[in-house]
């Protein structure tokens, strides 16, 4: 353009000093010249003049907007870190722009000064990318080459260099461009991404039309590859057995439908070797290569899975007996009570309770006692046959549901299991006779659910008890007038704050290894003038049927921190934990008072830890509420009794809990050696897994002491190292 417009001026110019020649040679040769010659020759020098100028004048306004523009072209190109290099190699004129400072660090005037530093700061591993691109550029063909470059200060950068190169129809070499970008960033960034996907320990693959396309180091092993590239290409329904791959069609539908952007579920999976895993799938749809995929990612369960299989059996199942527990008692008969039932059926709950097992348990030890029990378990699944559903309640206490049953089949059997027990057990060549009471209610006349009629089957059998033991009795409403022991332990609980009745003992937790004192559990007692020291597992459970719970753990939470308080005092610095009720973690005024206890007597938060159970599950929104509220004042928070109630561990994961604490079940099924203590091991595991302080409770031996130890339980909790004391003694130790 420039060129162009230069080459008019000087045309122009030209033009008018030919026609001034001209024009003056004539006035020369004839200098009388008329006027009117004169004045025109006059008139057309003035316009040419005029011409001139303004020729001049937009020449001199287009180059400087041509420079603006160029300027304007080159901080893009700064701004862009990219660098342009043109080499005119006929002409021998090369051009840089002065983006490559800003790439290669080094000043603009040294590329022109050595037309090769551009290939000496290329790092060494990447020389081989120069012989390549020279090879293709020796074909004629345009290349992108990617390598790294050295800075002068050391600096690492990558180089995306463009090269085109322009022949001429002899095939002679006679323009060379280059257009160079850092893509530093880029690269690092892919790489990072790389790098997580490929070390990650979790199963990452990607899917089109049902294969493999991608998968990555830890996908290939669970699916029990060598490599990674083995699997590429392979159907992926391959490794999932037949009863799953519905779960995949319906989720990738629904994401098809577009009702899903993401899903999880939890899928069982083939190996090559045919054994099974479970993985925890996350699946979403991606861009992979240009085009539409599924990533998946998927973490090992297994062993999850198998833990939570173990639970799930210790949660519903007795291990004593092998009979169904309360817990899946209840299940059942709830499970019958929400269908419907037919007029003329009944459902009735048989409440029994052995006759003088006590006695007997206190004579011929638990060994003994155990054998008993395990005795009448057959005989009262005898009985029932497939009429009903027996199960352990605890103790020496049996509930058995009978469904769809009439009066005449729920007599039968409870004269069946009378009958049945009235026959001697024989024991290492010794007779025990062993008599029960039974209690019957019936639904819907007694109850219509599931509490009340557990409940109501209770009374009555406390009534067969009353009528001589060794019968049954079917439940009446008259009953609720008895007074059994239960309804007076209930009437006296009322009164036991105020008559200073309660107080607290203190069981030391030790760190396993040096057997030091790291903690207390506030264990609650009642001295009653005339019943003696009655038993937390007899009371507790009535306070919290009758709601007297509340009261009473608050009682319990600010007399620790009372007790704190002096222990303060004294320079003793030590944690509590006191066992908190589910019924007291649904009272709104809970965590407020926790904190006022707290704040009252001036302790750190930090010395209080609350000991919930698994329970509170059953109410999963209010307690994680409470638990936040809870976490918030800075308490520790342990789940006790851990193991006992089946729980979700997912949910336990998501809630902010600190300590898990084993439950004595398991700890004594250390020296049971027919499992070797497989479920502590599987919660210990576990708890570690999940990040919780794991502590064992009612170690009584040293052979589970080393078996803790050994498996890296850390801390414990049992009469091996005290039993629960009063807090002058525990004082004294600490
Ligand atoms: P827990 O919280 O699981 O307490 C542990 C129980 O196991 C205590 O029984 C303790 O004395 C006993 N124990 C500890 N080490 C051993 C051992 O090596 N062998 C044996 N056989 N037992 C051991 P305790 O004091 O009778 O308490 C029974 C339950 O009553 C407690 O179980 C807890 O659930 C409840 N409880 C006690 N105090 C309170 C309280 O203040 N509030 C509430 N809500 N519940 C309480
Ligand atoms: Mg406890
Ligand atoms: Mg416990």
């Amino acid at each position: 353009m420039v060129v162009s417009r230069g080459w008019k001026v000087l045309g122009f110019v030209g033009f008018v000093v030919v026609f001034e020649i001209l024009t003056n040679v004539l006035i020369f040769l004839n200098p009388q010249q008329s006027e009117d010659f004169q004045f025109a020759h006059f008139l057309i020098n003035a316009v040419t003049l005029v011409m001139l100028i303004s020729l001049l004048f937009t020449t001199q306004k287009k180059s400087k907007e041509l420079e603006q523009s160029t300027q304007k072209l080159n901080s893009i190109f700064d701004s862009l870190d990219v660098a342009i290099w043109s080499h005119d190699i006929k002409a021998n004129v090369l051009i840089i722009t002065p983006g490559i400072e800003k790439l290669y660090g080094y000043p603009l005037q040294q590329f022109y000064d050595d037309h090769l530093l551009w290939k000496k700061v290329i790092h060494p591993d990447d020389a081989h990318v120069l012989k390549e691109r020279e090879e293709l550029l020796k074909e004629e063909k345009s290349v992108t080459s990617v390598y790294r470059i050295i800075r002068p200060d050391g600096d690492v950068r990558w180089i995306q260099d463009s090269g085109i190169p322009t022949h001429d129809e002899k095939g002679e070499f006679i323009d060379f461009t280059s257009v160079l970008f850092d893509i530093t960033e880029q690269k690092e960034g892919e790489e990072r991404y790389k790098g997580l996907v490929e070390m990650s320990p979790d199963f990452i693959a990607v899917i089109r039309d049902w294969k493999l396309i991608f998968i990555n180091e830890a996908g290939a092993k669970i699916l029990g590859a060598e490599r990674p590239p083995d699997l590429i290409g392979k159907p992926v329904m391959q490794f999932v057995p037949s009863d799953e791959a519905k779960k995949i069609y319906d989720t990738l539908q629904e994401m098809d439908q577009g009702q899903l952007a993401q899903k999880r579920f939890d899928l069982q999976i083939n190996t090559y070797q045919q054994k099974k895993f479970d993985l925890e799938m996350s699946i979403m749809t991606v861009l992979y290569e240009g085009k539409m995929a599924r990533l998946v990612v998927g973490r090992d369960i297994t062993e999850r899975k198998k833990a939570e299989e173990i639970i799930h059996q210790m949660a519903y199942y007795d291990s004593l007996t092998g009979l169904p527990n309360r817990n899946m008692f209840k299940d059942q008969l709830n499970n019958r009570l929400l269908n419907p039932i037919n007029k003329e059926d009944k459902v009735a709950v048989l409440f029994l309770d052995l006759d003088r097992f006590k006695v007997i348990n206190d004579t011929k030890g638990h060994t003994t006692g155990d054998l008993i029990l395990r005795k009448v378990a057959i005989r009262l699944s005898d009985a029932v046959k497939d009429e009903g559903i027996v199960s352990r309640q605890g103790g020496d206490e049996f509930l058995i549901l009978l469904t769809d049953t009439t009066n005449e089949k729920i007599e039968n059997v409870a004269k069946s299991i009378i009958n049945s027990l009235s026959q001697p057990l024989l024991l290492q060549n010794e007779e025990f006779f062993v008599t029960t009471s039974i209690g019957i209610s019936l639904y819907p006349e007694d109850g219509d659910d599931q509490e009340t009629l557990i409940k109501n089957a209770d009374t009555a059998m406390y009534l067969a008890k009353e009528r001589g033991k060794n019968n049954y009795q079917y439940y009446n409403h008259s009953l609720n007038q008895l007074s059994t022991r239960k309804m007076e332990l209930e009437v006296e609980l009322r009164r036991a704050i105020e008559k200073n009745q309660l107080f607290v003992h203190y069981q030391p937790q030790v760190e396993l290894e040096s057997e030091e004192i790291v903690a207390l559990e506030a264990l609650l007692r009642w001295e009653h003038p005339e019943y003696g020291l009655v038993s937390p597992a007899e009371f507790i459970p009535l306070a919290e049927e009758t709601g007297l719970i509340v009261p009473i753990g608050t009682w319990v939470l600010r007399h620790v921190c009372e007790q704190l308080q002096i222990w303060k005092q004294k320079g003793i610095s030590i944690r509590v934990a006191v066992n908190i009720s589910v019924r007291q973690m649904q009272e709104s005024t809970f965590s407020s008072c926790v904190r006022e206890a707290i704040e009252e007597y001036g302790i750190d938060a930090t010395s209080l830890e609350l000991e919930i159970t698994e329970s509170i599950m059953q109410n999963i929104e209010n307690s994680s509420a409470v638990l936040a509220e809870l976490k918030e004042l800075g308490v520790t928070i342990s789940i006790d009794d851990f193991g006992k109630g089946y729980s979700s561990l997912s949910y336990l994961k998501h809630l902010p809990i600190d300590k898990i604490k084993i439950d004595k079940t398991f700890v004594d099924d250390i020296c049971d050696h027919t499992n070797n203590g497989s479920i502590a091991k599987a919660i210990i595991d576990m708890g570690h897994n999940m990040n919780f302080t794991v502590i064992a409770e009612g170690i009584e031996t040293i052979e589970q002491v080393s078996f803790l130890k050994q498996h890296n339980c850390k801390y414990g909790q049992g009469f091996h190292y005290s039993k629960p004391l009063p807090k002058e003694e525990v004082q004294k130790i600490l």
